[in-house]
């Protein structure tokens, strides 16, 4: 099954696709984790990106799909993938269902996480990542030791750049004016299947089984 989670940043996307990819078998694809990867190994692809998600705004259109057609290849994404972060913007939305097409594909199901706003805000400051392992902590999902990843406790927990408020605010703007114009995409497509996205990491993850397992049933 081939999965797209959509939502505001901050709503959980990371956390439940983590959590979904690793259940099902599927490959995880965050375009945001990517992104971040290129810049702290200072590749091209990063230099060009840094500048973008430093001010909340997005990297091009024919920079993510050309990241994402070869991502969506590999080996590892052959049964089923769970995109986070991607599409972002009505011509990436068209470009996936395009390369899907072309090998037989398509979407199965567009998850929509939802949340308020303020729940967003509050979240973010609230976030921290294990630079290790990029799992995301937080209100709802605290590390056993404060400040230390489970996994990598040598590490220390850090928050990202672009969470700082203004940056968040930019990329709450950037979200309804670019992104959430894939609601009504999805809908009238009758892929689009909403989800609570308020509440513990495990009660949203039940929400967003269920969601999945009715649009699996009727495709
Ligand atoms: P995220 O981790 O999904 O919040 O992404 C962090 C930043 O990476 C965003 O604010 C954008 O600058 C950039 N980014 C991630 N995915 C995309 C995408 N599909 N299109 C454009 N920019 C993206």
């Amino acid at each position: 099954m081939r999965v797209v989670l959509l939502g505001p940043p901050g709503v959980g996307k990371g956390t439940q696709g983590r959590r979904l990819a690793s259940e099902r078998g599927w490959a995880l694809i965050s375009t945001g984790e990517m992104l971040r990867e290129a810049v702290s190994q200072a590749t091209p692809l990063g230099l060009e990106a840094r500048r973008r998600m430093d001010r909340g705004e997005l990297v091009p259109d024919d920079v993510m799909i050309g990241l994402i057609r070869e991502r969506t290849q590999q080996a590892d994404a052959a049964h089923g993938f769970v995109l986070d972060g991607f599409p972002r913007t009505v011509p990436q939305a068209d470009a996936l269902e395009t390369m899907l097409e072309e090998r037989g594909q398509r979407v199965d199901a567009v998850a929509l996480l939802q949340t308020s706003e303020e729940e967003v805000v509050r979240r973010l400051s609230e976030r921290w990542e294990c630079p290790v392992c990029q799992k995301a902590y937080g209100l709802e999902a605290p590390p056993r030791v404060r400040g230390r990843c489970d996994e990598h406790p040598i590490a220390a927990l850090i928050q990202r750049a672009d969470d700082a408020p203004e940056t968040v605010r930019r990329r709450l703007e950037v979200y309804r004016r670019q992104t959430e114009p894939l609601v009504e995409y999805y809908r009238k497509l009758g892929r689009l299947r909403e989800v609570p996205g308020t509440g513990s990491v495990d009660e949203v993850f039940g929400f967003l089984k269920r969601a999945l397992n009715g649009a699996a049933a009727r495709t």
